[in-house]
C-alpha cells in the first residue's frame, strides 16, 4: 500500500475538530443538498459493463440491495472493514453473514481486513457520548472509507463506493462528500451513491428475509448499543 491508513480519522480526531465543529454549527449543505441518486446514474452512463468497483460493506443485509443494484455495471469486490463493530464476536457473526451471503448469490468478490478495533478507539476517543449520527459517526466514516480508498488505490480499482448510504441513519450528505474528497486525494473514482432512495432500504430487508440473513438491532460500536 501506497499510503498508511487513518490519516483522514487522524486529521479529524481529538483535538482536531474544527472541520467537524464547523460541519455542525454551519449546518453542512443545508441549502444545497445534492441529489445522488441522480449523480450515480450519471456517473454511470457510458461506463463499460464490468468495471472493477471496491465497495465498502458494513454488513450483509445492508449489501444486499446495494449489490442488486450494483452488479447491474460493476464487477464488485466488497471491502470488510468495519473496526467500529468493537465486539468481536459480533465482527465475526456479521463477517460470516457477509460471506455467506456472497457464496450464495455470486453477485461480488470479498476481501477481508484486519479488525482493527483499537483504531476505532483511537479515532473516535473523546466522542463516546455523541448520539448516533453525530461527531463520532462523521469520524467513523472517514476511517472506513479512507481504508477502502487506501486498498482500492492499491490493488488496481478505479471505482470505491459504500454501503452505508443504505441505512436511513446514516448521513448520506457526509458519506459522499467523504467519499468525493478521498477520490480527489488518492486519484480514484468515487461512485455517489444513495442507497436507501427508490426503496433500497425496504428492498434490503426483503433480501434479507429471502436469505435468512442475520439483521442486527444496533450500529456497530458500543456505543451505539444505547440507542439500539
Ligand atoms: S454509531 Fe455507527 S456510524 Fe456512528 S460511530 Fe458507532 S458504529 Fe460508527
Amino acid at each position: 500500500m501506497s499510503r498508511k491508513s487513518g490519516g483522514f480519522a487522524k486529521k479529524n480526531g481529538v483535538g482536531k475538530l474544527t472541520k467537524i465543529d464547523k460541519i455542525f454549527t454551519a449546518g453542512y449543505n443545508k441549502d444545497m443538498k445534492r441529489n445522488y441518486e441522480n449523480e450515480m446514474l450519471a456517473q454511470i452512463q457510458g461506463l463499460e459493463k464490468g468495471t472493477k468497483l471496491l465497495l465498502h460493506s458494513c454488513c450483509a443485509p445492508c449489501s444486499s440491495a446495494c449489490l442488486e443494484r450494483l452488479k447491474e455495471w460493476f464487477s464488485v469486490t466488497v471491502l470488510y472493514y468495519n473496526p467500529n463493530v468493537d465486539e468481536r464476536a459480533e465482527y465475526e457473526k456479521r463477517k460470516a453473514e457477509q460471506i455467506r451471503f456472497l457464496r450464495e448469490t455470486g453477485w461480488a468478490d470479498f476481501l477481508d481486513c484486519d479488525h482493527d478495533a483499537e483504531k476505532f478507539f483511537a479515532a473516535v476517543q473523546g466522542l463516546e457520548q455523541e448520539p448516533e449520527r453525530g461527531k463520532r459517526c462523521y469520524v467513523c466514516y472517514g476511517l472506513r472509507l479512507e481504508k477502502t480508498a487506501e486498498i482500492a488505490k492499491a490493488n488496481g480499482f478505479s471505482w470505491f463506493a459504500t454501503t452505508l448510504t443504505l441505512s436511513p441513519y446514516k448521513n448520506a450528505e457526509w458519506l459522499n462528500e467523504i467519499g468525493e474528497k478521498l477520490a480527489g486525494r488518492y486519484g480514484l473514482n468515487y461512485l455517489y451513491t444513495d442507497f436507501k432512495k427508490k426503496g433500497g432500504y425496504h428492498r434490503s430487508i426483503e433480501l434479507s428475509d429471502e436469505y435468512g440473513l442475520y439483521r442486527q438491532n444496533f450500529c456497530g460500536c458500543r456505543f451505539s448499543k444505547r440507542n439500539g
